[in-house]
């Protein structure tokens, strides 16, 4: 999981308007985009975010 001030800040980026039939697909970008983040900005390790890809659900 990635950190939660990345996946609120990911949040305020998202368009809100799309309905609470999609509260799930909000939530799983916040969670792809935020360890993008954490990555690049070198928070979170190559293996941590290779595992996090793959197994994180
Ligand atoms: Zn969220």
């Amino acid at each position: 999981m990635t950190t939660t001030v990345v996946h609120e800040y990911i949040h305020t980026r998202q368009i809100n308007d799309h309905g609470s039939g999609v509260e799930w697909m909000r939530e799983a970008v916040a969670e792809y985009y935020g360890a993008g983040l954490e990555y690049e900005a070198g928070v979170m390790s190559v293996p941590k975010y290779g595992y996090y890809l793959t197994r994180a659900a």
